[in-house]
């Protein structure tokens, strides 16, 4: 017989969005007539750029005939993507080498994959609430997981406990859920405890193209001593709407090197590029067509312009609670908004409560963690109609 990973029956049941589409079912079939506004799931809704589109048909194109045909492509990606994501980083004045990038159908699997890489015996610090991916694999592996806790106190931003060691740091920024988002000097906070620990922080960075405050990082790499201690994990689903198209990369630097446990220095990206061209053979070369097209200049205008768009949603779903005095976190530098539910509510209550009474469907906070109990998050992927129609019932309901 068999013997499974026993770890699986550790994870917690995954019910949240199971859960939420069970209970929109249950209003909906009641409720025939009533028009119900989503703004739960984080997935985008305007269509790609004309310029990714040109790209991908011409990606498709090139299969059609022998001399442009494409079979395998290298692993870690195609050098002209890899080169277009160099280029990107150098636009904002960081200077990677191609053959740290690696090209990737997600953040997800990425985020998740690395995993593969670290032995059990480590010590995982996992803010919460967070993003599920993190919490699930290292359960899925069998890691000791310490929470530290993003709060109100700590404005969702928690900073390291020099009393506490840990070897493995996840940092999402701008978050998911909070939307809150790191400055310069706590990041140098968090590298300096990286360094000082011999940790890794992996550094989820899918929404830094949401970053409107210059002075904030979008990327890790922009502080001294990043080089040393993280592997940054990027995606194009925000960026430019590739949610269903699949393309994301990781970054992870030639500098970042340890020990083993008998004294032999190891590669990270190495052993990255070992695991990978293990269990990987790359993404589509009419993804990475399209992917390319991202970063040139009109590709980066359009996906610009989507984003500023969920922007302005973003912007009228925070005035729309500002002005019934909730305590409102992100919506600035992210899409999400996440706020205190009124009358101190938890959060499937209140979820309950404004499917009911306003036909709102948001995400409840206690899905990321036990710090969201109380909070409720709310995204700007939806319709400029749909978002001023929603605000619209909040502001006569609460
Ligand atoms: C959406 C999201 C990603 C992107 O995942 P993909 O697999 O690239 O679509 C990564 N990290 C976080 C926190 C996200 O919310």
């Amino acid at each position: 017989m068999p013997k499974f990973n026993e770890n699986f029956f550790d994870l917690k049941e995954s019910y949240l969005f199971s859960e939420i589409a069970h209970r929109v079912n249950a209003y909906s079939e009641k409720n025939p007539n009533k028009k119900i506004i989503r703004l739960g799931i984080g997935d985008v809704t305007l269509p790609l750029g004309s310029k990714v589109i040109s790209q991908l048909h011409e990606g498709i194109d090139a299969l059609a005939s022998a001399e442009t045909f494409k079979g395998y492509g290298p692993e870690q990606g195609y050098d002209f993507l890899r080169l277009a994501i160099v280029d990107y980083y150098s636009r904002n004045n960081i200077s990677i080498n191609p053959c740290e990038v690696f090209v990737s159908d997600g953040a997800k699997s990425d985020t998740g994959n690395i995993t593969d890489i670290f032995g059990r015996d480590n010590i995982v610090l996992i803010p919460d609430p967070v993003y599920p991916v993190y919490v699930d694999t290292n359960i899925m592996s069998g890691r000791n997981i310490i929470y530290i806790d993003a709060n109100e106190e700590n404005n969702f931003l928690p900073m390291p406990d020099d009393n506490v060691h840990s070897d493995i740091i996840y940092i999402c920024s701008p978050n998911n859920p909070t939307g809150a988002t790191y400055n310069r000097d706590q990041l140098k906070n968090w590298i300096d405890y990286a360094l000082e620990n011999n940790a890794i922080i992996l550094y989820d960075s899918a929404y830094e193209c949401f970053i409107t405050d210059e002075t904030l990082p979008r990327s890790i790499y922009a502080i001294e001593g990043a080089k040393k201690c993280a592997i940054e994990f990027c995606s194009l689903s925000k960026t430019a709407g590739f949610t269903g198209v699949r393309c994301g990369y990781t970054i992870i630097p030639e500098d970042l090197t340890f020990l083993s446990s008998s004294g032999i220095k190891i590669s990270v990206n190495a052993m990255w590029n070992r695991r990978q061209t293990t269990k990987f053979n790359g993404v589509s070369y009419i993804v990475q067509k399209g992917a390319a097209a991202v970063f040139s200049p009109e590709g980066m205008a359009q996906c610009k312009s989507n984003i500023k768009y969920y922007q302005e949603n973003a912007k009228i779903i925070l005035n729309g609670l500002l002005k019934k005095n909730i305590s409102c976190f992100g919506g600035v530098n992210s899409p999400y908004i996440w706020f205190k539910c009124p009358n101190n509510m938890d959060s499937w209550d209140f979820f309950d409560y404004l499917l009911d009474n306003a036909q709102i469907v948001g995400t409840p906070g206690a899905g990321f963690g036990k710090n969201g109990q109380k909070f409720f998050r709310i995204t700007s992927f939806g319709t400029r109609d749909s978002t001023i129609e929603a605000m619209k019932r909040i502001d006569e309901l609460i």
